[in-house]
């Protein structure tokens, strides 16, 4: 059977092995999916054990069935500095989630985070095009999600961070695919159709720094981190007037439904798996 698997390390908390055991049963794919820890400093010979059934990591899969991999924290930087090849956003992601061989044996790595956050947007009846959007923070997720956003051919794009110098390196790779620029946490002083929450503050339970003049009463908000309850960031939103809030956990499906893609040639459905996570 073909084999797949997230690699992070921890891992333990996640949920690919249960949403890619769904597709494979929704999209009739016979297919193991599982988690695996990596060292953090054995990466590459973790990839490649699990590949190519060599070096010190060669039990990992059955030798020439492991088919592809989900990479998470802390790990996807160092996956795209393994491939051999980068869809042209990934290289500009600088950083990728799913690996997998082309008929050459050769490593290739997409980064579907951004892909997931447009089709989620869109599951939610909520288009890009022409809209002013601000996205709050500088690190990989937002990184991975830029050029697929400016795809959708936005009015504008504003990038905000805690730390100023980390926007303005995003502003300068992406700035030939669109109007994006960026701007201090506290130097906001207009409001946005949709405002995107892309650090990790919620996670700690904190805030960013922003000002409420960012919300009109018809913004939309989208935080990429989920949660059972509302995220810090949502419910700040909520009490400050925004008119819908959503979390990351359609984003979490939607990419994971375009790596299967990718693997297998086949879309799953999202709309029941996103609920059975939703309800679990
Ligand atoms: P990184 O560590 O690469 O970046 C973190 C970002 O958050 C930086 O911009 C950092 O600012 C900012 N930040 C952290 N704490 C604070 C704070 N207290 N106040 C203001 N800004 C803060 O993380 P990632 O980019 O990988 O992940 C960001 C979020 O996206 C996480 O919550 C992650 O769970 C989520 N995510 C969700 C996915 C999904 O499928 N739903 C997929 C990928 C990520 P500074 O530069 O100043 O340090």
């Amino acid at each position: 059977m073909d084999q797949y698997a997230v690699v992070g390390n921890p891992i333990s908390h996640s949920k690919s092995p249960l949403i890619h055991a769904f597709f494979a049963k929704q999209c009739a794919q016979e297919l193991a999916y599982s988690k695996l820890e990596s060292p953090l400093n054995e990466f590459s010979e973790f990839v490649k054990g699990f590949f190519f059934g060599n070096g010190p990591y060669s039990q990992l899969s059955t030798r020439g069935l492991g088919k592809g991999l989900n990479v998470t924290v802390p790990f996807k930087e160092e996956a795209w500095s393994l491939c051999s090849h980068l869809s042209k956003d990934a290289k500009l992601a600088g950083a990728v989630n799913t690996l997998y061989l082309n008929a050459r044996n050769e490593i290739c790595g997409e980064n579907t985070d951004g892909i997931g956050l447009v089709r989620d947007l869109k599951n939610q009846a909520l288009s890009l095009e022409a809209k002013k959007i601000l996205i709050i923070g500088a690190g990989g997720a937002v990184r991975g999600v830029l050029a697929p956003i400016l795809k959708e051919l936005p009015k504008k794009v504003v990038v905000t961070n805690r730390t100023l110098s980390k926007a303005d390196v995003l502003v300068s790779i992406f700035s030939d695919l669109g109007n994006v620029t960026s701007t201090g946490l506290s130097q906001l002083n207009e409001s946005f159709d949709i405002v995107i929450n892309g650090t990790s503050a919620s996670l700690g339970g904190e805030l960013p720094n922003l000002p409420s003049t960012i919300f009109a009463p018809s913004t939309v908000v989208y935080d990429m981190m989920y949660a059972k309850q509302l995220t810090v960031f949502n419910a700040w939103a909520k009490a400050q007037g925004a008119s819908a809030v959503y979390d990351g956990l359609g984003m979490l499906v939607e990419q994971a439904a375009e790596a299967f893609y990718i693997w297998r040639g086949v879309r799953p459905k999202t709309e029941e798996v996103i609920q059975l996570l939703r309800e679990a």
